[in-house]
C-alpha cells in the first residue's frame, strides 16, 4: 500500500472514501501519463465543497498497472504529482490518499500477490479510518466509485454506497446481480454524489 495521510482533522462530520479513476479523473485504461489527466464535470470544485462541509475525504485507488508492468513506478510518481497539483495543491482537500499496487497475476515480481488492500479488499480504508479520533457513525461514511469492488468494498464496512455513472459505472450498474451488492445511491456523476453526500449531513 502507497499511501499518504495527515491527521489534522481527527473530529469530521462525514468521511468519504473516494475513487479516483471513472469517479475523479477519466479512465482510459492504466494511466501512465500525467498530462491525460482529465477531470470529470467539477469533481475539483466538488470535492472543495464537500470538503468545506465538514468531510474528511480520502482517496482510495486500485493501481493494479504498476504490478501488471502497465505503468512504470516513475511515470505513477509523476501521475500522482499531476493529480496532486490538479485537485490538491495546497494540500488541504485529501486528509489521506491510498494505493494499491498489488495484483495476482502481476509480472512485477514484488508487486505480484493477493493482498487485503486491493479493493473490494478493505485494508485501505480501515488504514484510513485509524487517522481519525473519532469516526462519524456508520451512516455518514460513504465509499463513493464508478465499480462494483467500490460498492462491495462499502457494504463490507456497513458504509452507506455511492455508485457514480461515470467510467465503469453505467456497464456496472447492469452487472450488479446480487440484491445486497446493490449501492444505496446511483448518481450520474461526482458533482451529484457530492450533493448527496451534503444534503445527508
Ligand atoms: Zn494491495
Amino acid at each position: 500500500m502507497i499511501f499518504r495521510a495527515n491527521v489534522k482533522r481527527k473530529d469530521p462530520g462525514g468521511v468519504a472514501f473516494v475513487d479516483r479513476d471513472g469517479t475523479l479523473i477519466e479512465d482510459n485504461g492504466y494511466l501512465s501519463d500525467s498530462s491525460k489527466i482529465f477531470p470529470i464535470g467539477d469533481a475539483v470544485s466538488s470535492l472543495q465543497k464537500l470538503k468545506k462541509s465538514g468531510f474528511a475525504i480520502f482517496l482510495i485507488s486500485n493501481q493494479a498497472g504498476l504490478a501488471k508492468g502497465k505503468i512504470k513506478l516513475k511515470e505513477f510518481n509523476q501521475v500522482k504529482r499531476q493529480f496532486d497539483a490538479l485537485f490538491d495543491a495546497e494540500m488541504t482537500i485529501f486528509d489521506g490518499i491510498f494505493y494499491c499496487p498489488h495484483h495476482v497475476d502481476g509480472i512485477v515480481r514484488e508487486l505480484k500477490r493477493s493482498c487485503s488492500c486491493r479493493k473490494p479488499g478493505t485494508l485501505m480504508v480501515e488504514t484510513a479510518m485509524n487517522f481519525l479520533r473519532i469516526p462519524p457513525s456508520l451512516n455518514r461514511i460513504y465509499s463513493v466509485g464508478d465499480k462494483t469492488i467500490d460498492i462491495m468494498m462499502g457494504k463490507s464496512m456497513g458504509y452507506q454506497t455511492i455508485l457514480v455513472e461515470t467510467g465503469y459505472g453505467k456497464g456496472d450498474k447492469d452487472k450488479i446481480a446480487d440484491p445486497l451488492m446493490l449501492p444505496d445511491y446511483i448518481a450520474r456523476d461526482f458533482d451529484e454524489a457530492v450533493c448527496i453526500m451534503v444534503e445527508k449531513l
